[in-house]
């Protein structure tokens, strides 16, 4: 698995997280046999992946103390998703393909945090043009 994330939350990484990915679905669960999840105090979540086979995530500590439960299982099941494109292209975007992906597995009332997310993205410039209409 490789170097530890640095600022580690060990607390929620052990407690908060596994009862988050324990409420979604089969298929979300199984694609993390052999990945480590952890909650990190940094900006941002990650899926990594070293030479496309992907290895951990991570979730910022903000999501988990400032966010509704709703918020918390699409940012989970993004980087889930991120892990499933991974281990079936052996790279990942934020493509259709991704977004198929994350619809099958995010909670249907979390989803709408994915389109919130792009269009912000969107703002910053990225090119990325997800079929948001399909994501709902
Ligand atoms: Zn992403």
């Amino acid at each position: 698995m490789g170097k530890l994330p640095a600022n580690i939350d060990y607390y929620h990484s052990l407690e908060t997280l596994p009862y988050l990915i324990a409420s979604l679905c089969v298929e979300a669960q199984q694609a993390l046999k052999g990945i480590d999840s952890y909650v990190v105090d940094q900006s941002r979540g990650r899926a990594h992946a070293v030479a496309g086979v992907p290895t951990h995530f991570t979730i910022p500590l903000w999501v988990i103390e400032k966010h509704s439960k709703d918020y918390q299982l699409w940012y989970v099941a993004h980087e889930i998703a991120h892990i499933i494109d991974f281990r079936t292209r052996g790279i990942s975007d934020h493509s259709a393909v991704f977004h198929a992906i994350l619809k099958r597995i995010c909670p249907v009332s979390s989803l709408k945090f994915e389109v919130t997310y792009m269009k912000r993205a969107a703002g910053r410039g990225f090119t990325d043009k997800p079929n948001l209409e399909d994501l709902i």
